[in-house]
């Protein structure tokens, strides 16, 4: 059987999660040999118009993001989107609660005017093309990366956890952020993490997005049993949850 080809590709992006897949080191040396990649830009110099498999890092947001992306997807057998900038449109995704225009002059000053600056409205890669799969987080998880790979090279499904950071964090035995008097978006988001923030004691921030069908009414309960209201709530998902802070109002 031949070796499907990868190639991964940034947007708009710290780069954080391809650096977690390098960070994997001798490991990816193994991931690697179940694929072939042919084009990574913070990895190898090669480039490639021929691959099967496209991871996309970031968000959309330049001009000429979203003609680049529609080529990859016409080329690619499977597109998966990687992280949160990619997945939900993550930190970046913060401006568009803001006036374009005034948020870049208030962050760049006089250089806002620069060419590559030249951004609109953040998308995250699933409002531009279809995306088949998602690696969560910000930034992503190496085993999680290398598990969705290795079902991708052998042609099977990765099971993605479709439940909340709050059975994980429950399974763990950690006393709850609301009993601490803290808002925590650990029942609307997707698991797979291990619950991380709440074991070392501080509230999800929603990294990995939100669970298909969140419980709104029962966030809404919860909210009102810790004297906290929705608009609390929504502060809250203001760094991930741009995209799906509406169904709050
Ligand atoms: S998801 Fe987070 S770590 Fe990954 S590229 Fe975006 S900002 Fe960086
Ligand atoms: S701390 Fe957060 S994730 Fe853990 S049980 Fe409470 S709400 Fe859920
Ligand atoms: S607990 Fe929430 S914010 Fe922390 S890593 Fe998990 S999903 Fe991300």
């Amino acid at each position: 059987m031949s070796k499907p080809k990868l190639a991964i590709f940034d947007f708009a992006s710290c780069e954080g999660c391809q650096l977690q897949i390098i960070n994997m080191e001798e490991e990816i040396l193994d991931l690697m040999s179940i694929v072939n990649p042919v084009e990574w830009r913070e990895a190898m110099s090669e480039q490639s118009e021929d691959f099967d498999i496209a991871v996309i890092e970031g968000s959309i947001t330049r001009s000429g993001d979203e003609e680049r992306l529609r080529r990859i997807r016409e080329r690619a057998k499977v597109v998966v989107a990687l992280g949160a900038c990619a997945t939900c449109g993550g930190v970046n995704k913060i401006m568009n609660n803001f006036n374009i225009e005034e948020a870049k002059k208030a962050v760049y000053q006089e250089a806002s005017l620069m060419p590559h600056l030249n951004t609109s409205l953040t998308k995250a890669v699933d409002e531009v093309i279809d995306v088949d799969y998602k690696i969560h987080g910000c930034p992503i998880d190496r085993k999680e990366f290398a598990y969705i790979i290795r079902c991708l090279a052998l042609g099977k499904n990765p099971e993605i956890p479709a439940y909340a950071v709050c059975v994980e964090c429950k399974l763990k035995e950690n006393i709850c952020r609301y009993e601490q008097g803290e808002i925590c978006l650990g029942p609307l988001t997707r698991a797979g993490c291990g619950a991380r923030c709440p074991s070392v004691e501080t509230w999800c921030f929603g990294c990995r997005g939100f669970i298909d069908d969140p419980n709104i009414y029962a966030a809404k309960e919860v909210m009102n049993k810790y004297g906290k209201t929705s608009e609390d709530l929504k502060d809250r998902m203001m760094l991930f949850g741009s995209k799906q802070r509406y169904i709050y109002e």
